[in-house]
């Protein structure tokens, strides 16, 4: 059990638990008390937060913003020049270059890589051009993203751009609200999707089961093609089918609690998500999609508009069938606590990469394979909680996702 761990520096004496690392709880500057109450693991997912920024709740009977949130505009790009080592094309990093270099910002609250490995992340409040374009590229790890809060708030800097997944940006908004100390700050957001990020104690057990040669990756993705790309030192791209992963991985015990009970994978209150889930995946180009959410994030935008090749979203919307097929086994095992993961594979390789590729011509593409990709993980953390922590049910769990469960007939 997950519940209480907390790697960063904390006061012992407090219970924290449901925790993501998200680094509210260690700065020092203000009463770590306070940084607890605006967890979201305590206060849960959307519901007051959505309606507190965008003035009401996403819509239930508007399919497409139950799943995506809302948004003033979506659609998909790339980057005229895609910046080298970036994650996909760079998009992120560029609208942060662009928000330093025009003053519309004074400081970005990012990551950088740790010295010791290039997938582990390290807080950091990048100042200047350099500091921002070493930012780029995922760190598949709970980050503490937020404790570069305090180093701004130290150095009393006007306007700061913080780049977090979806813990981080619910945990920020309710703490600039319900607190003074971040108040006379203007903060703008890029936020990525986020989903099935690790303990950093986990990464390198789990890297090794998915790759042959762990000590070479440098670079991994689950992508659309229903496999994980791992780049490796040399430009070699090693891709796993899903379907053939070691049946250890599918256990939900080596994700943190956190994450298996997360409810917003596409970061909808963010001013801006940058992801790739609906772009269409081909071959040479590294399309991206971007959901605009606020004026500020249509601000940010605006400081690239220039640089990007727009596409509209593409894919049929329905995904039902594909949904149902996995809905009930994921259900089976999210309810039983007790079973035994084998370390073998359960499709060989070979076979894995034959569905994959079925699937990825006839399966769900673009807003398909993003509105999959939001109801699969919606469904395992439902019955995750249910099951597992089932007095968190009501804290966590935000209203549109029981909708989205009667809409597939599953139990609530
Ligand atoms: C664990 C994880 C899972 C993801 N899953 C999906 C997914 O399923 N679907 C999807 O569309 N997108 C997902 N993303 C986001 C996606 O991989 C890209 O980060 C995003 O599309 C931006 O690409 P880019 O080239 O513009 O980023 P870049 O320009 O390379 O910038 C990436 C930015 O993200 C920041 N960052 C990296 N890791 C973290 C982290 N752990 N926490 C907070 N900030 C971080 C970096 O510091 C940097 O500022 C995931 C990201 C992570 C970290
Ligand atoms: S997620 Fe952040 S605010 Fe919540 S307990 Fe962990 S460090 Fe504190
Ligand atoms: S999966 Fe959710 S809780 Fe976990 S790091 Fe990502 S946004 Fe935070």
């Amino acid at each position: 059990m997950n519940i209480g761990e907390m790697p960063e520096e904390n006061d012992a004496r407090i219970e924290k638990g449901i925790c993501s690392s998200c680094g509210l709880c260690s700065v020092k500057d203000w009463p770590m008390q306070e940084s607890l109450q605006s967890c979201v693991f305590k206060n849960g997912w959307l519901g007051k937060r959505e309606k507190a920024l965008f003035g009401r709740e996403r819509k239930p009977d508007n399919p497409e913003e139950m799943r995506f949130g809302i948004a003033l505009e979506r659609f998909t790009a790339q980057l005229n020049h895609p910046l080298p080592d970036a994650q996909w094309s760079g998009i992120v990093t560029t609208i942060a270059r662009k928000a330093f270099e025009s003053g519309l910002v004074d400081g970005v609250a990012t990551l950088h890589r740790s010295e010791g490995s290039r997938f582990f992340s390290k807080p950091v409040l990048a100042m200047s051009t350099e500091e921002i374009d070493a930012s780029r590229g995922n760190k598949p790890v709970l980050s503490p993203v937020l404790r570069s809060l305090q180093t701004a708030a130290r150095k009393k800097l006007k306007t700061v751009l913080v780049i977090g997944a979806a813990c981080h940006i619910h945990i920020l908004r309710d703490f600039k609200d319900r607190f003074p100390y971040l108040q006379d700050m203007e903060i703008y957001t890029v936020g990525i999707p986020c989903v099935d990020n690790v303990h950093r104690d986990k990464f390198h057990w789990i890297l090794e089961r998915m790759s042959k040669s762990p000590g070479t990756a440098c670079h991994m993705e689950f992508m659309q093609d229903f496999r994980i790309h791992i780049k490796h030192t040399n430009g070699r791209t090693e891709k796993i089918p899903f379907f053939s992963l070691p049946q250890e991985l599918s256990n939900p015990d080596i994700f943190p609690v956190a994450c298996m009970g997360c409810f917003d994978y596409l970061n909808s209150l963010s001013d801006i998500t940058v992801g790739y889930l609906a772009a269409r995946l081909l071959p040479d180009q590294n399309r991206q999609w971007l959901i605009v959410r606020t004026d500020k994030g249509k601000k940010l935008l605006d400081l690239i508009n220039g640089q990007l090749e727009r596409h509209a979203e593409e894919g049929i919307w329905d995904c039902r069938k594909y949904v149902l097929q996995n809905a009930e086994r994921v259900i089976a095992d999210m309810k039983n606590t007790n079973a035994l993961y084998s370390p073998d594979r359960k499709i060989p390789l070979w076979l894995g990469h034959a569905l994959s590729w079925m699937l990825s011509r006839t399966g769900p593409k673009g807003i398909g394979f993003a509105h999959y990709s939001v109801d699969f993980h919606l469904i395992r953390h439902y019955y995750y909680i249910k099951y597992r922590y089932p007095e968190q049910l009501p804290v966590l769990v935000p209203r549109h996702v029981r909708s989205i469960l009667q809409e597939y007939n599953l139990p609530l």
